[in-house]
């Protein structure tokens, strides 16, 4: 291009984006930020990110004997801001505590609810008009995931919570939750294991550099954990066009993931021993995927804060603690567990994550990978932590 043209094109662009009129306010259909430009922001400053703990405080959420996601989420919450908050490059926002709304979000909420309730109509009739006109797609029932439906009330601060965002200056939104399924009783577990990430439908503007960021999550928390079992979860990467977290009918301008980290009713959750280094687990998992995905990423021997560790005793079998998970974990890092021998993997073809979970609880998939690791070592198959095996996997896992 002859520079006279360049100048008047430049010119030209100049004008068109200063002139008001022409300056139309984002509708959560066209794209918003890209990949590369929030990978940049975070290079040059700082991200703010915006957690939500899933759920209301005090009410609401998954709940399988006595152990309730809405408590969970906030435990995940405060480690990951933790986390974040020892790098400057971000700014961290935790929607609420255990028992309260963040206070900003709080007056946000208190002052604005016939703003909200407009902005929520005029979302839903714009997407109504797009599929009208065929420029958007509505996703039938039998394409998604099932979910429950949020109480009005609930589903208002929701969108209340996606306004804000737009308001805020927030880069990206994380929503954490613990999965629920219709399937499982008061005291029967759920069939289904594992965690998903959900990320917005295509269509939406801010599809792109989420699903980016959710790429770069899974194969973190993959390292210890299964991808879910459920039918349309097991991508991993799950699109939808219905949760407001993500932003339905065009709600959030903001990249965002919601994460489910696994199911109530494993293992993993319902042993209150090990409720701590699961959770803080899950949110280092996170960090480290945030950090793959800004491009600086940290280096780490192991995808847990579980090891390494020095093991002393021999724990019993039918007990659980934070030794049994490193114990696992540990096995895991060392391709010993699950063990192709144990009788999960025998029935599946294939040593699984989901069937031989690492969930603190001595139990027969954990005696069978001692028994791998004992084999593969030429040491008495026990199945047991014994003092010859403690050394052993001391000195290649522990501190
Ligand atoms: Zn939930």
């Amino acid at each position: 291009m002859k520079r006279s043209v360049l100048t008047l094109a430049l010119l030209l662009a100049l004008f068109v984006s200063t002139v008001p009129v022409l300056a139309k306010a984002p509708t959560g259909f066209e794209s918003g930020v890209s990949t590369s430009e929030l990978q940049q922001a975070y290079a040059d400053g700082t991200i703010h990110i915006l957690i939500v703990p899933g759920h209301e405080p005090m009410y609401g959420g998954a709940v399988y004997q006595g152990v309730y996601e809405r408590e969970l989420t906030v435990e995940i919450s405060n480690k990951l801001s933790q986390l974040l908050e020892q790098n400057p490059h971000y700014e961290v926002t935790v929607a609420r505590t255990g028992d309260a709304w963040n206070p900003s979000l709080n007056n946000y909420f208190d002052r604005n609810m016939k703003s909200i309730k407009k902005f929520v109509d005029t979302q839903k009739k714009l997407m109504k008009k797009l599929v009208r006109k065929g420029t958007v797609e509505e996703r039938g029932e039998e394409e998604q995931v099932d979910h429950a439906t949020a109480p009005d009330d609930v589903a208002l601060r929701l969108y209340g919570i996606n306004k804000w965002a737009n308001e805020n200056d927030v880069d990206l939104v994380l929503s954490l939750h613990i999965n629920d399924a219709p399937d499982h009783g008061e005291d029967t577990p759920s069939a289904y294991a594992g965690f998903a990430a959900y990320v917005p439908d295509p269509q939406y503007g801010n599809a792109g550099p989420s699903r980016d960021i959710a790429e770069a999550i899974v194969p973190r928390l993959s390292a210890l954990n299964a991808v879910s079992t459920l039918p349309g979860e097991g991508d991993g990467v799950v699109e939808d066009q219905e949760l407001i977290a993500i932003g339905s009918y065009g709600t959030l301008l903001v990249p965002s993931v919601l994460l489910e980290y696994g199911y109530i009713t494993e293992p993993k959750f319902t042993n209150t021993e090990v409720r701590k280094t699961v959770a803080d687990d899950y949110a280092y998992q996170t960090y480290l995927g945030l950090q793959d995905f800004f491009k600086a990423p940290i280096s780490t021997k192991y995808p847990t804060l579980a090891l390494p560790y020095q093991f002393a005793g021999t724990p019993a079998v039918g007990s659980s603690s934070p030794a049994v998970y490193s114990l696992q974990a540990g096995l895991h890092t060392l391709g010993f567990y699950p063990a192709a021998t144990s009788s999960s993997a025998i029935a599946t073809h294939t040593p699984s994550l989901a069937l031989c979970s690492v969930s603190g609880l001595m139990n027969g998939c954990t005696i069978d990978a001692i028994k791998a690791f004992q084999k593969k070592n030429s040491l008495e198959q026990t199945g047991a932590l014994g003092p010859k095996t403690r050394t052993l996997l001391n000195s290649l896992i522990g501190i």
